[in-house]
C-alpha cells in the first residue's frame, strides 16, 4: 500500500465511523480552489529570478480560508495542499470560524537578502491578492516565514484596498498583531501535553523530552515546557543538527545563543549530536517540531525510544509509521489537535482587528486554554468511545463539522 493510500485509509475510517456519505467525502477530499503564480523578483545584482507560488483553499465551508504560507525550496503543489487540507480540519475541530488553506512559495530564503525577501513577499501577495480577504482567505506566518513577512503583506494589500489588518495574522504587535500569538503553537502543546499527562499518568514534571526543531515552535515549546510545566528538556536540533545533555538542557540559555543565530550544535552547555541521533535518545515524549515526513517507517518508527509522540509539527508521521506506532502502543497526539494553538490566536488575532479592540496577554492564554482543552477532551472521548487512536478521533470530529456546514449550505 502506498503512504497516498494509506492517507486515504486514514480518512477513509474516520469517515466510516460517522457514516460519511460518499458524494460528501469527495466533496471533502477535493481542494475548493488552487493559484498557481509565478513570481519574478529584482535581486541584488539586477537579475531577474522567478519563484513559483501557491495558495491552495481546501474548504471554506466553516467561514473564510485560513493557514500559514511557507517559504522553502521543497515547498510544492501537494506539499501545499496537504497542508490546506490539514488546516480545515484544524480550524474544525477547534471549532473556530474558519476553513482550511496554505500557502507556499518554492524558495531557499537563506539564500535572499533582506530586500531580496521583502520583494518576494510583495511580489507573491501581489499575484495572490485576488483570492485574499478578511471574510476570503486570511494567510499566516509558517516555516521561514514570520511577523516581518505578515506586515509586508499586510502593507502591500492595504495599499490596494485601504488598511485592512485582519488580512493576515501573526503580524508584529504594533501593527495589529495579538499578545501571545508568537508563542501560542508552543503553549497549545504544552497545553495538550498537560491534559494527556494527567489523564494517562505521564507527568510532566520531571519528565524528559526530545524536540526536533527549533524555532518558533520548539522554541517556545521547549522554553514553557522548563519554566511553567517543570519538565526536562534533554535535546533538541535544529536544520544543522543537535544537542543534548542528560541532566537537561538550560533552555533560556541556548535559546540567547540561537537568537545570535548559531547551531545549536555549537553550544556548550551540551554534547553535539547527529540529526539522526536524536531519534535514538529515552524520553517519555518526542515532539517532532520542523518538518513534516521525518518519522518513517524507513528511518525510525521501528526504533524510537518514547512513551508518546506529540506532533508539533504539521504532518511529521507518515501514515506506515503511523501503523507501526500503533502497532508498538506508541500513542500519536496527532498535528491538527497539538499544534493547533497558532490558528486558535490567530482567530483572536483576526477578531481584534475587526473589533479594533486589544485583549490582554492573559486573556489570550485562558481563551487558549480553554479552546484546546476542549477540543483535547472532545478527542479523547471519542477516541475512548469508539476504541480508536486520538488521529482517527480527530478526523472523525473535524469531518463531521465540516460536513454539517456542507449540507447546512446547501451540498
Ligand atoms: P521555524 O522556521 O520557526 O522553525 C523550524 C525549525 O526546524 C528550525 O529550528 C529549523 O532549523 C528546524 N529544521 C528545519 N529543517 C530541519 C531538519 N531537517 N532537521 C532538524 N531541524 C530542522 O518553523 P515553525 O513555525 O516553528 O514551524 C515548525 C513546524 O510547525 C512546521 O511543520 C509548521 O508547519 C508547524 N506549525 C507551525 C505553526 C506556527 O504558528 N509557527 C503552527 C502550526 C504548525
Amino acid at each position: 500500500m502506498s503512504g497516498k493510500a494509506i492517507a486515504q485509509s486514514q480518512f477513509d475510517r474516520a469517515a466510516d465511523l460517522i457514516g460519511l456519505e460518499s458524494y460528501m467525502r469527495r466533496i471533502l477530499v477535493s481542494p475548493f480552489r488552487e493559484v498557481q503564480v509565478e513570481v519574478p523578483v529584482r535581486m541584488d545584482d539586477g537579475r531577474i529570478e522567478v519563484f513559483t507560488g501557491y495558495r491552495i483553499q481546501h474548504n471554506g465551508a466553516r467561514g473564510p480560508c485560513k493557514g500559514g504560507i511557507r517559504y522553502h525550496p521543497e515547498a510544492d503543489h501537494d506539499e501545499v495542499l496537504g497542508l490546506a487540507t490539514i488546516m480545515t480540519w484544524k480550524t474544525a475541530l477547534m471549532d473556530i470560524p474558519f476553513g482550511g488553506a496554505k500557502g507556499g512559495v518554492t524558495v531557499d530564503p537563506r539564500k535572499l537578502s533582506k530586500l531580496e525577501l521583502e520583494r518576494l513577499t510583495r511580489r507573491f501577495t501581489q499575484r495572490i491578492a485576488i483570492v485574499l480577504g478578511p471574510y476570503r482567505d486570511i494567510p499566516a506566518p509558517d516555516v521561514n516565514t514570520n511577523a516581518q513577512v505578515m506586515a509586508w503583506i499586510l502593507d502591500e494589500y492595504s495599499s490596494r484596498q485601504g488598511y485592512t489588518p485582519a488580512v493576515v495574522t501573526g503580524k508584529p504587535v504594533s501593527l495589529g498583531g495579538s499578545l501571545g500569538r508568537d508563542e501560542a503553537t508552543g503553549r497549545g502543546v504544552m497545553y495538550v501535553m498537560a491534559e494527556y499527562a494527567r489523564d494517562f499518568g505521564i507527568p510532566l514534571k520531571g519528565a524528559r523530552v526530545v524536540i526536533q526543531g527549533f524555532g518558533n515552535v520548539g522554541g517556545h515549546l521547549a522554553r514553557l515546557l522548563v519554566t511553567e510545566a517543570a519538565a526536562k528538556v534533554l535535546a533538541v536540533s535544529d536544520v544543522d543538527g543537535g544537542i543534548v545533555n542528560d541532566k537537561g538542557l538550560d533552555i533560556p540559555g541556548l535559546l540567547a545563543h540561537a537568537a545570535e543565530r548559531r547551531p545549536v550544535s555549537e553550544w556548550k552547555g551540551g554534547s553535539p549530536i547527529t540529526n539522526d541521533a536524536l531519534w535514538t535518545v529515552p524520553c517519555e515524549w518526542l515532539v517532532p517540531a520542523a518538518l513534516g515526513g521525518v518519522i518513517t517507517k524507513e528511518k525510525n518508527a521501528k526504533t524510537l525510544d518514547c512513551k508518546v509522540v506529540v506532533e508539533g509539527a504539521n504532518e511529521p508521521t507518515t501514515p506506515t509509521a503511523d501503523l507501526i506506532l500503533a502497532e508498538r502502543s506508541i500513542p500519536v497526539i496527532p498535528d491538527f489537535l497539538a499544534n493547533a494553538g497558532g490558528v486558535t490566536v490567530s482567530y483572536y488575532e483576526w477578531a481584534q482587528n475587526l473589533q479594533q479592540y486589544r485583549w490582554t496577554h492573559e486573556q489570550v492564554n485562558k481563551e487558549l486554554k480553554a479552546t484546546i482543552t476542549k477540543a483535547y477532551e472532545a478527542v479523547r472521548d471519542m477516541a475512548k468511545a469508539k476504541r480508536c487512536t486520538f488521529r482517527t478521533a480527530a478526523y472523525a470530529i473535524a469531518l463531521s463539522r465540516v460536513a454539517e456546514a456542507e449540507r447546512l449550505r446547501g451540498n
